[in-house]
């Protein structure tokens, strides 16, 4: 792991620009697995203005970008990649905590390229960049990369604009989870003003279901289990189960979350042999530290890790690791209020 310079601030470094001021040059935009909108978003952004000022760009990744993502502008240039041909200039990884994210590419990355910048604004990040610039109060990524192209004084053409707020309104939950500050809305109130059109974005992340598409939700919703006095709910879905993915861009674990008295919701989803689990907490539990136990990783209320199957396995190991979580956090005032 390399040991370059941490960079903590809102704007970034020096170091950060240094890499990316000149005109022209070649650059490579690595995703994580499963990319979301995040990193996409960012990533796109931050190319699509680089190529305005002569650079070659590449962008791609271990995994394609999902279907629900196509109206990314840009999007179809990001390519799963399984080697890297050529030199770059710099790598570019944003909202990658840990290099194991890239299945690989980032070993090929760093012989490649001159530089590896790595922008993340996630607690557990590995800072494996030769720059690291890590912003732990930024709700995406894509707010730190907005501060980036304003340091670059980077035209925010509507393109840019649209990946990036799509970056910032997914990774909020459209703007409705505890990451959200005024610094979220300033950054979105400029996305809007350089072009960005939030109805578009909503419409395109939630308003392209394919017409069974309720009827399948409803019977995933179904399958809720709450427990331990309402605390802690879950949704597991198996492999041969109903098509999960007629919701593609639906943030299922929203349901269990959504219930008043949990603290902890869990989503498994059972992918042959493996078992991915996404856990939401409200505050109160860190699930970072949960999914961490399990190799994972995330934010404090938003968090998850690939598990070993069978299904029936995995949730009992990750409910029980729930359950000791609550129960710390619980104490001697919450089980008094409890015996109320
Ligand atoms: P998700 O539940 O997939 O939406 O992910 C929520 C958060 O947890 C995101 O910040 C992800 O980066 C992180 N996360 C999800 N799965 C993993 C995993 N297997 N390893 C590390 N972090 C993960
Ligand atoms: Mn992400
Ligand atoms: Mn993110």
């Amino acid at each position: 792991m390399s040991s370059g310079a941490l960079c903590t601030g809102t704007s970034p470094a020096a170091a950060v620009l240094a890499p990316l001021g000149r005109d022209g040059g070649r650059a490579l935009m690595l995703g994580h697995v499963h990319p979301d909108a995040d990193v996409l978003g960012t990533l796109l952004a931050l190319g699509l203005a680089l190529e305005a000022r002569g650079w070659s760009v590449t962008y791609g990744g271990p995994h394609p970008a999902p279907p629900a993502l196509d109206f990314l502008p840009g999007v179809e240039r990001y390519r799963r990649l399984a080697t890297l041909d050529g030199a770059f200039d710099v790598a570019v990884l944003t909202d990658c905590p840990n290099p194991q994210r890239t299945e690989g590419l980032i070993e090929q990355a760093r012989r490649a390229s001159a530089v590896v910048l790595n922008i993340d604004h996630h607690p557990d990040n590995r800072r494996y960049g030769d720059v690291n610039w890590i912003d732990l109060s930024a709700a995406a990524t894509g707010e730190m990369v907005y501060e980036l192209l304003l340091a670059l004084e980077a035209p925010l053409t509507p393109a840019i604009a649209t990946n990036l707020f799509t970056a910032v309104h997914t990774d909020t939950g459209s703007f409705r989870y505890s990451n959200v500050t005024p610094r979220t809305f300033r950054i979105a109130a400029a996305l809007v003003a350089a072009g960005a059109e939030p109805a578009f974005v909503s419409q395109a992340l939630y308003e392209r279901r394919a017409p069974d598409a309720l009827r399948w939700l409803g019977e995933a919703l179904r399958r809720i289990e709450v427990s331990d006095e309402g605390r802690l709910a879950w949704l597991a879905l198996p492999s041969d189960g109903v098509e999960e993915a007629l919701v593609e861009s639906e943030e299922l674990v929203n349901y269990p979350r959504s219930i008043a008295t949990v603290r902890v919701a869990c989503l498994f989803r059972e992918r042959g042999r493996e078992v991915k689990v996404s856990l939401r907490g409200k505050g109160d539990v860190d699930v970072q530290r949960i999914a961490a136990e399990f190799g994972g990783g995330g934010h404090r209320n938003a968090a998850g890790c690939t598990v070993d199957g069978p299904l029936a396995e995995a949730m009992r190991r990750v409910l029980a690791a729930v359950r000791r979580a609550l129960a710390e956090r619980k104490g001697p005032s919450a089980a008094s209020e409890a015996a109320r």
